[in-house]
This record gives C-alpha cells, sequence and structure tokens, in this order.
C-alpha cells in the first residue's frame, strides 16, 4: 500500500496572533469572515509535506459583496486582485474562514461545493495548478480545522496545524531509564522533556562554542542532531572543546564526528545524529539543515550565518545565533562580549538588518580564496586566530542553551525576537531593544514580513501595480 505523507501546515506564533485579530477586526458585526494565506511546500521526507507562509491577507469588509452569519461572497475583482498580486509561482493558497459560535466548527455542505469550485478554478487557471487548503474556524479564531483538496476538488484530505514554534507533537508515554537521567530537571515537565527528545537541532559550526553548546543541549535532552561544518581539529582548538583530545587531532577528526561522539557518550542507544563536513553553503547542508525544527549557529563567519538567517527565513524556522569576541584595550585590558540572538520567526528584523553580520565580509567571505588571502591580509577578515577561551564561549553556549529551554518549555517569549549581548569583566548584560531593529525593507526580512489588511480602495481601478506589494 502506497502510504500518503502526513501534511501539516505550520504559521509562527506571532504571525498567527497578527493574523487572529485582523481577522476579529475585519468584521463589523457578527457575520463570518474569510482570510488568507500564501503558502510554499516543503517535503521534508517521503512522508512528510508542510507549508509555510509567505504572506498573508486579511480583506477589509469593502471587499465583500455580501457578508452575513451565514455566508459570504468577495467581490470578483478582489479575488482576481487577490490571485494576480500574491499567487506567486509554486505557492498554495490557503483559505479561512469563520462560522459564528465556539467551538471547533464542521465544514458545511455549502462550504463543500464553494471549496470543490475553488479547488477546481485555482488548479486549472494557473500553470503551477497551486493546490487549495481550507480552514473552518469558531468566530473567535481559537478553534479550528484544516483540509487539503486535491486538483479536481473531489476529495480532501485532513492537515494537522501548528502555530506554536515546534511542530513536534503526539508524545507517547513511554518509560525507560533515560527518565530518571532527567529526574533532577522534572520540575520543567514531561511533556518539555519528551518535546526535547523529539527536537531536531541543526548545528552549524560545531567548533568552540558549538561543541560546548552540543554538550548542554544533548545533557539536557536534545538526541536529533545534524551537524554542519568543513574543519577538522586542530591543537589550537584543544583550549576550548571539552573532551577533545591530540589523539583526535593526530587521526584527523573532523569537528563533526567530534560532536557526533561528545552526543553519543550522552546517549549511546537512541541518538540520531547526521554529519556533514562541509560549509553550509552545500546542498546537502541546506536540505537537511530545512528539515530541522531549530537551526543554531555558531560560527564566526558572516557568510555562514547569512546563509542560515536565509534558510530559517524560507523554511520559517527558529534561528538562534552565538557568537563572542575578545579584543584588548590600548591599556592592555581586554574585553570581551558575548551575544545571544534570536530573530523573529517569520521576519521583523534578522541578522542582516539586525547589523549582527556585515554583508561586505559575508560577500568576501564567499569569494575565491586568493582574493580572501588578500582581504586578510589587508585586514578585511577574521582569522581562525582570533581570541577564543572556554570559559566565555560556555557563558555564551550556556545562555544560548537557557534561551532554547525557555522557547522549548515556554518561558521564554521570543515572539519579538532577542538579541542579548554580555560584556565581561564590567558584568553587564545588555538586551537590544528589538525594536530598533524592525526594518520596513529589509531585502532578506522585509519582504517576509508582508501581511495586510487589503481595503477595497487598494485595489479598486488599479491596474494590479501596487508598489507597495512586494512578493517575495
Ligand atoms: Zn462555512
Ligand atoms: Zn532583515
Amino acid at each position: 500500500m502506497n502510504e500518503s505523507p502526513t501534511i501539516s501546515l505550520h504559521i509562527p506564533p506571532k504571525m498567527w496572533c497578527d493574523f487572529q485579530k485582523s481577522m476579529v477586526k475585519s468584521r463589523m458585526f457578527n457575520e463570518e469572515v474569510i482570510g488568507f494565506f500564501f503558502c510554499q511546500r516543503h517535503q521534508v521526507s517521503k512522508r512528510k509535506v508542510r507549508y509555510i507562509p509567505k504572506t498573508w491577507v486579511v480583506p477589509a469588509s469593502d471587499c465583500y459583496e455580501h457578508q452575513s452569519a451565514s455566508g459570504l461572497v468577495l467581490k470578483q475583482h478582489f479575488h482576481s486582485y487577490l490571485l494576480e498580486n500574491h499567487l506567486q509561482a509554486g505557492l498554495d493558497i490557503v483559505h479561512i474562514h469563520t462560522h459564528a459560535g465556539g467551538g471547533v466548527p464542521d465544514f458545511s455542505h455549502v462550504d463543500d461545493r464553494y471549496e470543490s469550485e475553488y479547488a477546481r478554478f485555482i488548479s486549472s487557471h494557473f500553470p503551477d495548478q497551486p493546490h487549495l487548503i481550507s480552514g473552518v474556524f469558531d468566530e473567535n479564531l481559537q478553534f479550528g480545522q484544516f483540509r487539503i483538496w486535491d486538483k479536481k476538488g473531489q476529495r480532501f484530505e485532513s492537515v494537522d496545524f501548528y502555530h506554536s514554534l515546534f511542530d513536534v507533537s503526539n508524545f507517547q508515554e513511554v518509560m525507560n531509564n533515560t527518565d530518571l537521567m532527567f529526574l533532577r530537571q522534572k520540575i520543567f515537565g514531561s511533556a518539555n522533556q519528551q518535546l526535547l527528545g523529539q527536537l531536531k537541532v541543526g548545528l552549524i559550526g560545531c567548533g568552540g562554542i558549538g561543541s560546548i553548546f552540543a554538550e548542554l543541549l544533548g545533557r539536557l535532552g536534545v538526541k536529533n542532531w545534524v551537524l554542519v561544518d568543513p574543519d577538522k581539529l586542530e591543537t589550537v582548538n584543544l583550549n576550548r572543546m571539552p573532551g577533545a583530545t591530540e589523539e583526535m587531532v593526530q587521526q584527523q577528526w573532523y569537528k563533526v564526528h567530534y560532536v557526533k561522539h561528545l552526543i553519543q557518550k550522552i546517549y549511546p542507544e537512541d541518538s540520531c545524529v547526521q554529519t556533514i563536513p562541509t560549509g553550509i553553503e552545500s546542498e546537502l547542508s541546506k536540505q537537511e539543515i530545512a528539515t530541522c525544527d531549530l537551526i543554531v549557529v555558531a560560527t564566526d563567519n558572516h557568510l555562514s550565518r547569512k546563509t542560515a538567517q536565509e534558510l530559517a527565513l524560507q523554511y520559517m524556522r527558529p534561528l538562534v545565533c552565538l557568537g563572542t569576541h575578545i579584543e584588548v584595550k590600548p591599556d592592555n585590558t581586554p574585553r570581551m562580549y558575548c551575544r545571544i540572538t534570536v530573530p523573529p520567526v517569520g521576519g521583523g528584523w534578522c541578522l542582516m538588518c539586525g547589523n549582527i553580520i556585515n554583508l561586505q565580509r559575508a560577500a568576501l567571505e564567499s569569494a575565491p580564496l586568493e582574493m580572501n588571502q588578500m582581504a586578510a591580509g589587508a585586514g578585511y577578515l577574521e582569522g581562525i586566530n582570533d581570541p577564543a577561551v572556554f570559559w566565555l564561549n560556555s557563558i555564551c553556549a550556556s545562555t544560548g542553551v537557557g534561551v532554547i529551554h525557555g522557547m522549548v518549555s515556554g518561558f521564554l517569549n521570543v515572539d519579538s525576537g532577542i538579541d542579548w549581548i554580555y560584556e565581561f569583566p564590567v558584568n553587564d548584560w545588555r538586551k537590544t531593544n528589538t525594536e530598533y531593529l524592525q526594518t520596513d525593507d529589509c531585502y532578506f526580512c522585509g519582504m517576509n514580513s508582508l501581511e495586510e489588511v487589503v481595503e477595497n480602495s487598494d485595489f479598486e481601478n488599479s491596474d494590479f501595480e501596487n508598489p507597495d506589494l512586494i512578493i517575495w
């Protein structure tokens, strides 16, 4: 038998919250309302397909031909406008409407008929034959369900819906000896522990920060990893990599294999660690990182951070960025920093607009080797000789693990993103006010945050070239 894949729709928490608010606001009395997401399809594995939103639209009440508690019809030209502007190549449509009342509503016969026609219409009118996913919610958008139609509008299958940061679910209540291992952190809840056990973390950079991070997050309960790093262990690394030995250096271990070794020491039986000894720019790395629930970047180079951020935006994955920096003042006293950055999932601000990475450097790093050597000679690049110590890296890695623990357990809200900088020895924790990081026109994340309430005047008499509507 050919088992069909499970299909899920993932909307980042903040985006879902904004959408809910817009939907409720677009209602005048108690009438039904409609909203749309335009989503990209991501085949995670043979048995798993995820839909990820690229943009959303909630029509204002003047876009309706007819709107009441028992049904609604959108103006024809609104529909044309919507599809021409938002249905970019390769995207599928998610159509959400509400029913009056509370609780999980059922699709009505009218819904069946209308959606079936709509599914047929869009698949036959657009070259990419987009699919229709439809959702029905209660009037406050608290409870609902989704289904995906086939292109002929004849059959549908149910779609799992997630609006939390992590989509790991269906916990089985299995008891095993790892329960005892986590006894002392039981206070955080067994659901939290199980989520950690199922979480798949993509770690880019298995060096001085990445290895400590993996050791700490592994001990917290994370067993599934994708490790990416092109480098081999060197003697100069031994001042800051836990458990690394001169013997490993002699045997020319890749850093990814060394970190895998750390994880397997914690979980000899049931860990799953994939090692990719190349840069993040390789197709294989990108592909595998995209299947992770969480992306962590702990490299000292700008190009890999840029690539990690692009992947996080494209696949709507939470991204955690870790870094340290040591400099020496003219009077010979060192100033040391560590920085933990989590840009908001789904855009708002990103590493590029938050100035956490330097695009010129990223460009230099992508240049051929000779040019890099020239740039390094001219002082443009930070090299591997940058000062680094175990204890400072540990503060950074520990805090990063704490942030992830908070994201998983829900005791830390990262919806608007966080950017924390610690300075030693003045012992000063600074939190960047993330409102200042918000950028509307960032090339990387600005378009991603496109979301709006479209009003009739926005499109009436327009030739569909509204310059404000940029699609990713
Ligand atoms: Zn309905
Ligand atoms: Zn940005």
